[in-house]
C-alpha cells in the first residue's frame, strides 16, 4: 500500500544514524522535539538482533521523552540516544570509551538541541567520557560537577505515585494495607522495593539476576521466577525491568488490580493500554510514574534549582497521576490516552506563548 500522508505530528525533529568512527558500531541520536525547549533523554547502550531495531528504540524513547517532560511540567522536549550492540557483543573499557567519544562527537554536532544522560547500559561515570566531547551530558557523579546517580529520586517518584494509585485504586493510600509484586531489582527497583518493605507492604520479587535475592530476602519479599511475578496475584504490579511486558498475550494472564512502574515504555503497543482497560487493570502511564530522576537531575543542573526543590517537584508527580487517573475516570477513556492529550495540551498552550512567557 502507498502511504497518502505524512503523519507529520509524530514526526521527530532530527535524527542521526553513524557508524561511530572510533568504535564502528552504529549510534541513533533522534531529537524528537523541542517546542518545549532542549530535548533530553539518556544514552542506552544494548544489544538489538539488527541496529534498525535500535533505530526503531530510539524514535519511540524519543517521542515518549516529550510526553514525558510535558506531563512533568519540564521546559524540555524528548530525545534519546541508542548505541545498538550486535547480539552477544560486549564492551571492553577502550571499546567503552571509543563508543561514548562516538555518541559525544553526535550530539556535540546537534549544537545544544539535545543534552543526554544515563539509561539501560550506561552510569554517571558514562556521562564523563561523554562530556569530553560535548557539554550537553547530565547526572555526572557529584565530585564531577554533575547531580549524580538519579535512581534514587526515580525511586521516590514511583513510590508518590503508588500512593496516588492506591488511593485511587483501593480508596486508601496506605502501602502496608496492600500487596505489590517489583519486577526487577536494579538500580531503581531495589529502591522501591526498600522503601516498599519499610511501609509495611506484602512484597514479592524477581529478577533474572540471581545475584539480586539477598536484596529480596533483606526486604522480607518472597523471591519468585520472573514470569510468576508478573502473574502473581497481588493488589500493585511493579515492572522496574525493561519495556515491552505487556502485550496481547500476556495482559489475559495477569492477575493484579493495578499496575505501576519505573520501566520505559512498558506496552508493545499503545493500544494494549485499551486491553489492561478491559481486563479491569488500572495502569499508571510509565510516561508519569518513571519521571522522578529526569525532573531531579534537570531541576538541579539544567535550571539551577536547590535539592529540596527539586524533591518537591518529585513528589508532584503524585498529584499529575492522580489528575489523569481521575479524567480517565471522568471520561471513560484509558489513563493512557487522558496523559497522552494532557501533554498535547500543555505542548499546545506553550506554543502560544512568546518566547519570554514561557517557563
Ligand atoms: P537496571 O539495569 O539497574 O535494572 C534492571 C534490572 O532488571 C536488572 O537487575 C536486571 O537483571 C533485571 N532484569 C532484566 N530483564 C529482566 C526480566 N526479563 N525479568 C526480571 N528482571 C529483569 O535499570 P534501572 O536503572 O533500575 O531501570 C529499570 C527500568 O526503569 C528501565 O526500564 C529504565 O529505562 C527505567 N527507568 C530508569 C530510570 C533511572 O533513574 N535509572 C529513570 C526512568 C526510567
Amino acid at each position: 500500500m502507498v502511504a497518502t500522508h505524512l503523519d507529520t505530528e509524530s514526526m521527530h525533529e532530527h535524527v542521526v544514524l553513524r557508524r561511530g568512527v572510533r568504535s564502528g558500531l552504529p549510534i541513533v541520536v533522534a531529537v524528537h522535539s523541542t517546542a518545549l525547549g532542549q530535548a533530553i533523554g539518556g544514552c542506552r547502550v544494548a544489544q538489538y538482533p539488527h541496529w534498525r531495531d535500535g533505530l526503531t528504540d530510539a524514535l519511540r524513547l524519543a517521542a515518549a521523552m516529550s510526553d514525558k517532560c510535558a506531563l512533568a511540567g519540564l521546559p524540555n522536549g524528548g530525545g534519546k540516544t541508542v548505541v545498538a550492540l550486535p547480539p552477544g557483543r560486549a564492551l571492553d573499557a577502550a571499546a567503552r570509551r571509543a563508543v561514548l567519544h562516538d555518541a559525544g562527537d553526535v550530539i556535540a554536532g546537534l549544537d545544544g538541541a539535545y543534552a543526554t544522560g544515563p539509561d539501560v547500559g550506561t552510569g554517571p561515570d558514562d556521562m564523563v567520557t561523554i562530556a569530553e566531547r560535548t557539554p550537553h551530558a547530565f547526572c555526572r557523579p557529584v565530585h564531577a560537577g554533575g547531580s549524580g546517580d538519579s535512581s534514587g529520586h526515580t525511586a521516590v517518584g514511583v513510590l508518590a505515585t503508588l500512593r496516588a494509585l492506591c488511593a485511587e485504586r483501593f480508596g486508601s493510600a496506605d502501602l502496608s494495607a496492600r500487596s505489590f509484586a517489583v519486577l526487577g531489582l536494579g538500580r531503581v527497583g531495589g529502591h522501591v522495593l526498600r522503601m516498599l518493605a519499610d511501609a509495611g507492604a506484602t512484597l514479592v520479587a524477581a529478577d533474572t539476576d540471581e545475584g539480586r535475592r539477598p536484596l529480596a530476602d533483606t526486604a522480607g519479599a518472597a523471591w519468585v521466577s520472573p514470569q510468576d511475578c508478573l502473574t502473581a496475584d497481588v493488589d500493585v504490579l511493579v515492572p522496574a525491568a525493561l519495556g515491552g511486558l505487556f502485550t496481547p498475550h500476556t495482559v489475559p494472564t495477569l492477575r493484579c488490580a493495578a499496575i505501576a512502574g519505573p520501566a520505559n515504555n512498558q506496552l508493545d503497543t499503545p493500544v494494549t493500554a485499551d486491553l489492561l482497560h478491559q481486563h479491569g487493570i488500572l495502569w499508571a502511564p510509565d510516561i508519569v510514574v518513571s519521571a522522578g530522576g529526569i525532573i531531579h537531575a534537570t531541576a538541579v543542573e539544567l535550571h539551577r534549582e536547590t535539592s529540596a526543590q527539586a524533591t518537591a517537584r518529585v513528589h508532584g508527580i503524585a498529584d499529575t497521576l492522580t489528575d489523569i487517573l481521575r479524567t480517565a475516570r471522568a471520561t471513560g477513556s484509558t489513563p493512557a490516552a487522558a496523559a497522552r492529550a494532557r501533554a498535547r495540551h500543555h505542548v499546545d498552550d506553550d506554543e502560544r506563548l512568546e518566547p519570554h512567557e514561557r517557563p
